[in-house]
């Protein structure tokens, strides 16, 4: 529908039992974000980014509110449904990297291709492509132990972006990384989103980071505020 946000998030809550306690997460919390958008999700630690990331893409499910992504309320679907709608339509990126060690650089960012059930010849050199996009071309067959963490995180874009997802969540990608590995992988990141046209939330504690975004919002109290001073686009 016209006018409508590529995604949304409406009244939604979310909490954890902890003990016989209930603590709430997400209270009422509302986001809106268009098309091609480049968001950064600020939060510290414990602030329920990470939450807010799975629930977004249906890895876990709100106790209540609509999670809209491209027309679909996520809230509605099914466990089995969900997956398949992640597959098709989300790409993450994992502080922790997250590659299938049993499978070379190649293989695992063909995974997500073979997932989505695309068949068709050309899935080798997506791939391949993809890894040359992030400087990795020469490193396919090298299994993830053999790569820096740096290098992991590149064939970790490289996985999120070839099956051409609408959306890219990124949960505080840079992490684990040290200060110029993070700044590289966050320039590659950066391009090759808005290369191809991408929208993505990344998720980071840190501050820094802010300048690379369209648009700033910081999850404090379970809620969302914009954050209005920073330098960025
Ligand atoms: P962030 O990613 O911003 O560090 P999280 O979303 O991981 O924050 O966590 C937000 C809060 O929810 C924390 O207090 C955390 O302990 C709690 N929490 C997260 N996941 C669970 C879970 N599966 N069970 C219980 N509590 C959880
Ligand atoms: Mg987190």
């Amino acid at each position: 529908m016209e006018n409508e946000s590529h995604i949304s998030l409406v009244k939604v809550n979310k909490s954890y039992q902890e003990g016989d306690k209930e603590r709430s997460v997400l209270n009422e919390l509302e986001l809106n974000v268009n098309e091609g958008e480049m968001i950064v999700l600020l939060g510290r630690s414990g602030s329920g980014k990470s939450t807010m990331l799975n629930l977004i893409s249906g890895i876990d499910r709100p106790d209540s509110g609509e999670i809209n992504i491209g027309g679909t309320d996520l809230a509605k679907l099914n466990e089995k449904e969900r997956t398949l709608f992640r597959r098709k339509n989300i790409g993450f990126v994992f502080q922790s990297f997250n590659l299938i060690s049993t499978l070379t650089a190649e293989e695992n960012v063909l995974l997500p291709l073979k997932l989505k059930g695309i068949d068709d010849e050309n899935l080798l050199d997506k791939a391949r492509s993809f890894l040359e996009e992030v400087g990795l071309g020469d490193r396919g067959d090298s299994y993830p132990d053999r790569l820096s963490g740096g290098e992991q995180q590149r064939v970790a874009i490289a996985r999120a972006l070839a099956h051409e997802p609408m959306l890219i969540l990124a949960d505080e990608p840079t992490g684990n990384l040290d200060y110029e590995t993070g700044k590289n992988i966050l320039d590659i990141l950066n391009k090759l989103v808005r290369d191809n046209g991408r929208t993505i939330i990344l998720a980071t504690h840190d501050r820094d980071i802010c300048s690379i975004a369209d648009r700033v919002v910081e999850l404090q109290g379970g809620k969302l505020h914009d954050v209005t001073e920073f330098e960025g686009a």
